[in-house]
């Protein structure tokens, strides 16, 4: 699999039942197949501190105003949002699979959010509502030209469900 930012060959990591993709000596992207973030998200989670320190290479650098298509099932374009009510960090998710791609630092930043799996979950069921209200219109402006050229538009309903699966 190829790393959406830089183009590195990923690299496979088991952490406890999680299995992720890394990319290792490149970018420091680390990609998640649908809901198992939600497994490493919160510092209650010592699985997830073995993904911190994924080594990247310092000269590779980034652009985040380039279209990232996904590297699980190649649906061309990803699509950003705040992946808490915190919106500290901005994720990338792949509207057709549900997988999340982080940049190198982010699952740290995502960690220190939360004392707790509870007041997290009950800070995403709020935002998962107000994300939909906000956001939605604005995504589907953007995004719906692509989607439709790859033959599939992901409906109001569609992308509430998808939030929902984060809580
Ligand atoms: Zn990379
Ligand atoms: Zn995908």
């Amino acid at each position: 699999m190829e790393c959406p930012a830089c183009g590195n060959t990923l690299t496979r990591m088991t952490v406890a039942d999680v299995t992720v993709d890394v990319c290792q000596d490149g970018c420091g992207g680390i990609w998640f197949d649908s809901q198992e973030i939600r497994k490493l998200d919160d510092r209650e989670e010592a699985a997830g501190e073995a993904l911190l320190d994924v080594q990247r290479d310092p000269n590779v650098a980034v652009d985040h105003d380039a279209q990232w298509g996904c590297p699980q099932c190649g649906h061309p374009a990803m699509t950003r949002h705040f992946y808490s009510p915190k919106r500290a960090v901005e994720v990338d998710e792949c509207p057709r699979c549900g997988g999340v791609w982080l940049d190198a630092g982010e699952l740290a930043t995502i960690r220190t959010q939360y004392e707790s799996g509870d007041e997290r979950r009950a800070a995403h069921r709020e935002f998962a509502q107000q994300l939909y209200d906000e956001q939605l219109a604005e995504m589907q402006k953007e995004f719906a030209p692509v989607s439709a050229e790859a033959g599939e538009v992901a409906g109001p309903t569609e992308m509430l469900r998808r939030l929902l699966h984060f809580i």
